[in-house]
């Protein structure tokens, strides 16, 4: 069995950010790459437990450079790094699931922490087929048409409802309770570590009966930008896109590939 491990930042137990700033530029980023990497470092040892025999932790937030990755377990394998040809790098269709590590609700979400879809400072909303969508749902069908389902996703409360609502079958751990965009009230991270070993060992029990997600083809996908002049640029900077309002930008992608 092989799996992959997808690490983001914002999801994680203790990871809040600071207002008017992203995490990047928050004090609470040395902590939250740290639990990023002490909750990778559990999944990953979780998934050997329950029979692995390959399992690349793939370190996706901002430039890719996040984790301390002396303290992973050293059977994992590890994707780091920008300017890769598409996400999850290094896997393929014989891989058997995917697991979400430290991943956020998206935008437009009441209280979850630091919610967004890409860019908080761009979007307002991001739908596929109507409906609006986060990375989960987004990384999830990246990794679905290669045959891979999401058995595993820790975030707050408001990204495993979101998690479990485009999943069905899921498996999830929260991390912490989202209060606002910058507060939350977290388990301890300790203890975060010892629920995600325990818990993703569950999901790959019940793997086969969670399928690959995915949009039906060919995709609409509308983004609602927060300035004018981005969505009047995008509607010119992308052949066939329609301006649906002064906001919004409307394009048909045969893939979720060519979103990237
Ligand atoms: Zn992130």
């Amino acid at each position: 069995m092989k799996f992959v491990v997808a690490v983001d930042c914002e999801g994680v137990a203790c990871g809040v950010g600071s207002p008017g700033a992203s995490l990047n530029s928050s004090r609470n980023l040395e902590f939250a790459k740290l639990q990023a990497t002490r909750e990778a470092d559990a999944a990953v040892r979780g998934l050997f437990a329950a029979g692995a025999e390959q399992v690349i932790v793939w370190d996706n937030h901002g430039g890719s450079l996040n984790l301390n990755y002396d303290l992973l377990d050293e059977r994992c394998d590890i994707a780091l790094g920008v300017g890769f040809e598409h996400r999850f790098p290094g896997m393929d269709e014989s891989y058997d699931g995917v697991a979400l590590v430290g991943y956020h609700a998206m935008d437009n979400t009441v209280d979850g922490v630091m919610c967004h879809t890409f860019s908080s400072a761009a979007y307002q909303w991001i739908k596929i087929n109507g409906r609006e969508v986060g990375e989960m749902a987004i990384d999830a069908a990246v990794a679905g048409e290669r045959g891979v389902p999401v058995i595993f996703a820790s975030s707050d409360d408001k990204g495993t409802a979101e998690a479990e609502c485009f999943f069905p079958g899921v498996v999830t751990v929260t991390t912490k309770q989202g209060m606002g965009w910058n507060c939350a009230v977290s388990k301890h991270p300790k203890r975060v570590v010892n629920e995600i070993y325990e818990t993703i060992q569950n999901a790959v029990t019940k793997r086969n009966a969670i399928k690959p997600f995915a949009f039906s083809s060919p995709l609409t996908m509308e983004v609602r930008y927060k300035r004018l002049e981005s969505a009047q640029s995008a509607s010119r900077g992308f052949s066939g896109a329609e301006r649906v309002d002064p906001y919004t930008v409307r394009r048909t992608l045969q893939s979720i590939q060519d979103y990237y």
